[in-house]
């Protein structure tokens, strides 16, 4: 780790509005006013993502309306090529993309080759436009849930179910491969307790064969895990004296109530802590730890939480860590917390957006689940909604 002392080239503000805001229009900045308002309405955002959900299956004529709303805030457009201009938008900021093929994947072998498909287009539309550093990818999207969990509750895989498991490996190999050759990185997100641990070996294995160089691939640790910390212990362990870059990004983790409804139906000990402040610490304590392995590791803190932002940005300043711009990066969603990326980005640091898109039917379980993240008063929302009034007062709007 370097131990020349600089200060990156300004300060980072969370509250600098005009930076934040810097590429919204006056009738982007009303339409997100409006929408996190609305979202604020518990019973609202449950009986509006049902109706909507039904809606779209009648065929009633509401895509217009959502795609001038809910979806534009959060979605980048229908293809890839559509997302273009919030790309364009955010690198003139130096904001980076994270394209994330949003689509929730069909359940078969069509089905992941087909998402197979677009990534890879993905990777030759990043390589040509240059814009597109980033692609996130989501293993139940080229592989089998079920296979997944049944090789981590020790079920022995059949002949088929083993040629399955292969193709899936098959499958995010062309796509590491294809990154490290087009200078772009990985993102394997992660997912449910009970799949992850053949999806931790799959990016283990896609790391040592990819990131000898730089972290072409990153796994994703969930910190709301109470084993997280004791695996990235581990996994450091185990890669000593290997020439491999470890790629870790951390998240708090999605899916804590499925987790605690799964572990109290089946009747083991919840995998996930049960009080906030336990997962904030897990979250800062990783920080910590791939701080002090940067030599070896390759950070990525992916959090709308301010507080560790903050905690990483001056433990960045506090060690002098001169590489930092190599070694860390700062990512948020597209649609959330402005304040922090465009700050970050601004303050020079790599900061970047999670852009999904695909078109508005598959892309509304993840909008549903932005509207439901977003309905508690004393999470994000109620910190996303005063910035964007101060934002419109400062506007005069
Ligand atoms: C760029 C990006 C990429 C992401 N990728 C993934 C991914 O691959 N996989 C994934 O699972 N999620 C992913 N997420 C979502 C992430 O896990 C969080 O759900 C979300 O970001 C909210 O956490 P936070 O750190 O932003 O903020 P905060 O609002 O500070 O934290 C909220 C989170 O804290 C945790 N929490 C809340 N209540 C409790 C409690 N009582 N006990 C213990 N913990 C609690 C939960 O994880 C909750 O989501 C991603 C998020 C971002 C920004």
């Amino acid at each position: 780790m370097s131990v020349t002392t600089i200060q990156p080239s300004t300060v980072f503000d969370p509250e600098d509005l005009k930076t934040a805001f810097s590429t919204k229009t006056d009738e982007e900045l009303k339409l997100a006013y409006f929408l996190f308002r609305m979202m604020g309405k518990p019973t609202l955002v449950k009986l509006g993502g049902i109706a909507t959900v039904w809606a779209l299956k009648l065929g009633l004529p509401i895509k217009g309306l959502i795609k001038g709303t809910i979806y534009r805030h959060f979605c980048g457009g229908e293809t890839a090529q559509q997302a273009q201009s919030a790309i364009r938008r955010m690198a003139n900021a130096k904001v980076y993309t994270v394209l994330d093929y949003a689509a929730e994947a069909k359940e078969d072998e069509a089905g992941f080759d087909h998402v197979l498909d677009e990534i890879m287009r993905n990777i030759r539309l990043a390589k040509i436009t240059g814009e597109i550093p980033y692609i996130s990818v989501k293993l139940t999207g080229i592989g089998s849930r079920e296979i997944f969990r049944k090789m981590q509750e020790g079920e022995v895989l059949n002949q088929e179910e083993q040629a399955a498991f292969q193709r899936t490996e098959n499958r995010l190999d062309l796509i590491c491969k294809a990154a490290f050759e087009a200078n772009i990185t990985v993102y394997i997100d992660a997912e449910e307790s009970w799949l992850q641990q053949g999806m931790d070996e799959l990016a283990e294995k896609m790391m040592l064969r990819y990131n000898e160089r730089r972290a072409v691939v990153f796994n994703t640790l969930q910190m709301y895990r109470t084993d997280r910390i004791a695996y990235l212990t581990d996994l450091l362990k185990r890669s000593e004296g290997y020439d491999v870059i470890l790629g870790i990004k951390i998240v708090r983790g999605a899916y804590i109530e499925k987790e605690q409804e799964r572990a109290a139906e089946y009747g083991y000990p919840s995998p996930v802590f049960h009080i906030k402040a336990d997962t904030d610490r897990s979250f800062d304590k990783a920080i910590d730890i791939c701080l002090h392995h940067l030599y070896r590791v390759e950070l990525c803190a992916a959090t709308h939480n301010e507080a560790s932002t903050r905690y990483l940005v001056n433990q960045i300043n506090r060690q002098g860590i001169a590489d930092h711009r190599k070694r860390i990066h700062f990512s948020q969603l597209y649609g959330m917390s402005d304040n922090l990326t465009y700050n970050l980005a601004s303050a020079g640091f790599n900061a970047s957006k999670y852009l999904p898109y695909g078109d508005v039917a598959t892309t509304l379980p993840y909008m549903i689940r932005r509207a439901e993240e977003n309905t508690s008063i004393a999470g994000q929302m109620g910190r996303e909604l005063s910035l964007l009034e101060a934002e419109m007062k400062r506007r005069k709007l």
